[in-house]
């Protein structure tokens, strides 16, 4: 029996970035079906508008045309038939957004997400649908296969028809095609795949062999089996840029292929421990928040904002783990992990906003304000990814010094993955700290009420004493400073952001300034760093600057550096007790 909803798309003409779609209902609504493409993505918190990528569309029955009328920004109505007709609309989808988020295509390769290219049929997206994918007529792309986790109706790997229960499982397996690399391994007794679109020159087995430790610990970590049956890494390589999108049995990553490993890499590079964190993150996401997932998410509304405080907890928890893994795992030591922690507090304390909006608040905005960043941000947002990571870490410590290493945060996200993600049943927006409270009693629940909608900065330094390890803040530069960002764009100083009280701000300099003279002399971003080797905080700068093409001059007293650079170390003569604490937090190699 054909499904009831049906899809079609093709690459039809990649040198022009287009995807034709057709959707077919055979029981089209009798006042007119309304079809709507989602304004976001799940995993990425803003308005993203997709259906500005649609550039022709037109409805048909039986060969004959049918009037459609667009009723909103993203929304068509098709003029009610005859009952008993099959309702087809078809159009082009402009796919050239090189992310994770989007759709993308050329003659190098095809990648999809759904709801950038899927149209939802109104009051039918509970039905199941079939998707029929079919290659592009270019001869140059007769090499190409499809990667996709969703499940074939014909031949795995390739064009041909796949089936999805609903809309939601459609849009939630983004689609690559073309002529890529498949790496191969095994995890919690499931088949792993990492697909490698562009060129690199990747040691397949070193990678392989440091995803499955990275995926096994973690499907040991909530519990076999893993919540699905395959997984994909689909991954599109550059030259530089980072993202990775969770879905529900694999992930969309963007990367640059300088950091995956070669043949003959020694010890991990800065890069492919990030590209580790990165895969271990979207994996994670595999449990937190595609299934243990906020009671504001279920069900997603797609045409608009969904406000959840918690993403401190769903991206922080995350964020958390990604780097935790990775030593927990084996793949990277202790000595390692403690430098990718000591970035992630130096992130937060750089950054003013984190003593003016909550993670809580952070969460909520992040539509308006994580999201959409703009030269204000580092005085005006805390990042719910990098505080709600130090909650995690505070929570795991508190935890386990209470307990003598018995509890962890391991075993609140096991109690959440039970209790939400094995039901489906969505989390309130006090379900975290419920958890906790179930946990780690009244006090520690109370200490994250307050961690998570305050602004203090978390007592670290305290908390990581009684395990062996410990936190210094140092100066972030060896210089003086001016207190500003420069916009990296050539050597040109255009300033990109000025920090709070700083002495940029305080000498009444803005972003997007352009600073072309100190104290007589031209200035560049080279000669600026220079200029600052030879001076002291406290003296003053005679600064020329354009600011909209207008001469400005401003006095400026250098500062010296705030302390916001951590360093995190291991306690060399620390007790068997702090030891013991460590092992269990660390594992393996912590000594
Ligand atoms: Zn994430």
């Amino acid at each position: 029996m054909p499904a009831p909803i049906h899809y079609r798309i093709r690459p039809t003409h990649p040198a022009a970035h287009l995807f034709t779609v057709e959707c077919r209902v055979a029981t089209p609504a009798t006042d007119g079906q309304v079809f709507r493409l989602p304004a976001w993505i799940p995993g990425s918190y803003m308005i993203r508008e997709f259906a500005r990528h649609i550039v022709r569309i037109r409805a048909h029955s039986d060969g004959r045309d049918v009037a459609l009328e667009k009723i909103d920004k993203a929304s068509w109505r098709a003029a009610a038939l005859p009952s008993g007709q099959s309702l087809s609309v078809e159009y082009e989808v402009y796919a050239w957004d090189l992310s994770v988020r989007a759709a993308h295509l050329d003659q190098t390769h095809g990648f999809f997400n759904g709801s950038s290219v899927f149209l939802a049929v109104e009051g039918q997206t509970d039905l199941p649908c079939e998707l029929e994918i079919l290659p592009p007529n270019d001869p140059a792309c007769c090499d190409w296969a499809v990667a996709t986790t969703l499940p074939a109706l014909d031949e795995a790997w390739s064009f041909g028809r796949y089936r999805a229960a609903d809309y939601a499982e459609l849009i939630d397996h983004p689609v690559e095609m073309g002529g890529f690399t498949r790496i191969a391994f095994s995890a919690g007794g499931l088949p792993h795949e990492v697909v490698l679109s562009g060129r690199h020159d990747c040691d397949g087995p070193r990678l392989a062999a440091d995803l499955a430790s990275i995926c096994a610990w973690q499907i040991a970590l909530f519990g076999a089996p893993a919540p699905f049956e395959r997984y994909l890494f689909l991954t599109q390589l550059v030259g530089d840029g980072y993202g990775g999108l969770e879905h529900r049995s694999s992930t969309a990553l963007l990367a640059k292929r300088d950091d995956l490993p070669w043949a003959g890499m020694d010890t991990p590079t800065e890069g492919y421990k990030r590209f580790l964190g990165l895969c271990s993150h979207e994996y994670f996401h595999s449990w937190n928040v595609k299934r243990i997932t906020p009671a504001a998410f279920t069900p997603y509304r797609l045409h608009e904002e969904n406000y959840t405080r918690l993403l401190w907890a769903f991206e922080g928890f995350t964020s958390y783990y990604d780097d935790l893994t990775l030593v927990r795992a084996g793949v990277i030591a202790a000595d390692d992990y403690l430098e990718l922690l000591a970035q992630t507090i130096s992130n937060v304390l750089r950054g003013s906003g984190r003593l003016k909006q909550s993670v809580a608040e952070s969460s909520f905005d992040a539509w308006i304000k994580y999201y959409r960043q703009d030269e204000n941000a580092p005085n005006a947002v805390v990042s719910y990814y990098a505080k709600g990571a130090l909650i995690g870490l505070a929570l795991d410590l508190q935890l386990r010094a209470q307990s003598a290493g018995e509890r962890s945060l391991d075993d609140v996200m096991r109690l959440l993955w039970q209790r939400h993600g094995q039901t489906g049943i969505g989390v309130p927006e006090d379900g975290i700290v419920a958890a906790v409270r179930e946990l780690g009693g009244a006090g520690l629940a109370r200490w994250l009420q307050k961690a998570v909608n305050g602004t203090e900065d978390l007592p670290l330094d305290k908390l990581l004493r009684p395990f062996g390890v410990r936190l210094d803040l140092q100066p972030a530069s060896k210089t003086p400073t001016l207190g500003i960002k420069l916009a990296g764009n050539g050597g040109e100083c255009q300033i990109a952001q000025v920090f709070d009280d700083g002495p940029a701000q305080r000498a009444g300099l803005s972003a997007g300034d352009v600073l072309i003279a100190c104290d007589g002399l031209r200035l560049n971003a080279k000669t600026l760093e220079a200029l600052l080797s030879r001076r002291r905080a406290g003296e003053t700068l005679h600064l020329h600057a354009f600011r909209r093409d207008e001469l400005m001059e401003f006095e400026l007293e250098l500062a010296d550096p705030p302390a916001t650079q951590a360093k995190l170390t291991l306690q060399p003569r620390a007790s068997a007790k702090a030891r013991a604490l460590r092992a269990g937090w660390l594992g393996q190699a912590a000594g």
